[in-house]
């Protein structure tokens, strides 16, 4: 196919974050066009060395010492670090511990015991399954009432949505940051301040915003937060969330799994659960500290860029793919369900077609992969630290090849 293009190698060219690339391992691997970095980031080349000195300078020589000599604190020191420089998030507010369905899990009891006297959850229907499935399994468990919000799925979640399901009885909001499918970014500031009119406390899931887009967690309001660390943040599969609490809430914090990790004295094996006083009381059992090596490392990378200019690359890189989509795909009948104003737009973009179902598998099989959100959805992730507009146009150009050669073949 030839098509007249905005040029991706120029683009490339002059890409500040152009050099970046070069510490994740394998990115200039032209047999692979990787757009899932919004699903699984590539590794920074540096985690190789990283877990190998853990496992000899740590692990292996120093044992059980290790739980006194850092590895009780990480995940808090790797939570104020990433609260720091992602989040938005002043000090002692933020852990690295559990998955994002057990941190959702935690946090939400945590917001209903928080509002003792209402019953009411609010929730979306475009939410990722996981949260969904939680909160009905919460209102299962302890009697709580669901109301569900329909959104448009072409945008996402916007205020007067979520105000017109606020109730006296509302106890918590349960809500993406940016949409799964569409990438519609959600107004945190504007429903986090609604929530809070009308008495009831809000949940945020950030796995497709946390380091991808500037967080202001403190200043927004927000009253919880959760997010995966093996998206954007390159953490590795099965990385562990990050969790935040609002420092107002901590001293009355109260989380459904008690455990010995997340008490006042771990050592002193008292007889009855006393929480620690502070974000600590978030933790239950022993936190998967081999698992979050990786995810200190990426920290470091993006110290350097800093959060504005990933944002920046972000927007150039999802602008282009909708040029791209534009010029190519438009025409073949291919819709954009995402939206065109950078300023409510994420990562990524969602392209869908009635062939992509059957299509997906020939660009796999090809080394261009993006991932397929049914029912007929291709997502394109753009993880702005590896991911070249040169990636994007191959992308692109390889989706219209498959849909022309598909329909050459049927019209045979
Ligand atoms: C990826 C994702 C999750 C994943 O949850 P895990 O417990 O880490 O598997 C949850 N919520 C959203 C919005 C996601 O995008």
């Amino acid at each position: 196919m030839t098509v007249a293009l905005h040029d991706a190698a120029t683009l490339d060219a002059v890409d500040p974050l152009a050099a970046y690339r070069d510490a994740f391992v394998a990115a200039d691997d032209e047999s692979i066009v990787y757009l899932d970095g919004n699903s699984l980031g590539r590794p920074p080349l540096a985690v190789a060395d990283r877990m190998t000195q853990f496992i000899t300078e740590s692990w292996g020589t120093r044992l059980i010492r290790g739980w006194d000599e850092g590895w009780f604190e990480a995940p808090l020191e790797i939570g104020d670090r990433l609260g720091h420089l992602v989040l938005g998030a002043a000090p002692g507010q933020t852990i690295v511990a559990d998955s994002t369905t057990v941190s959702l899990y935690k946090l939400i009891r945590a917001a209903l015991a928080a509002r003792p006297d209402r019953s009411r959850i609010v929730i979306d229907r475009a939410n990722f399954p996981t949260d969904r499935y939680v909160v009905q399994g919460i209102a299962a468990e302890t009697g709580a009432q669901v109301d569900w919000i329909d959104t448009d799925p072409a945008t996402g979640v916007t205020v007067a949505d979520v105000a017109a399901v606020l109730g006296p009885d509302t106890a918590v909001v349960v809500l993406s940051h940016i949409a799964y499918r569409s990438g519609y970014i959600a107004d945190i500031p504007a429903i986090t301040a609604a929530t809070h009119a009308a008495g009831a406390v809000v949940v945020w899931d950030l796995c497709h915003s946390a380091g991808v887009l500037p967080l202001e967690l403190d200043a927004w309001g927000v009253d919880f937060a959760t997010g995966c660390t093996y998206k954007y943040l390159n953490g590795g599969p099965g990385s562990p969330a990050f969790l935040y609490v609002r420092a107002e809430h901590i001293p009355t914090a109260v989380q459904p799994i008690p455990g010995w990790m997340g008490v006042k004295d771990s050592f002193l094996m008292g007889p009855d659960y006393q929480p620690a006083d502070g974000i600590r009381r978030f933790i239950s059992g022993t936190p998967p500290i081999l698992a979050m090596m990786p995810l200190s490392v990426s920290l470091e990378i993006i110290e350097q860029v800093g959060i504005d200019a990933i944002r920046e690359k972000s927007i150039a890189l999802t602008d282009y793919a909708i040029e791209l989509y534009d010029q190519i795909l438009a025409a073949l009948g291919v819709t954009l369900s995402s939206p065109r104003e950078a300023d409510v737009r994420g990562g990524h973009i969602t392209v869908d077609h009635p062939e992509f179902p059957v299509l997906i598998s020939s660009l796999w099989e090809r080394g261009v992969i993006p991932d397929f959100r049914p029912p007929t959805g291709i997502r394109l992730g753009m993880s702005p630290l590896s991911t070249s507009f040169t990636e994007v146009r191959r992308a692109i150009v390889a989706i219209g090849e498959e849909l022309i050669a598909r329909t050459e073949r049927s019209n045979l």
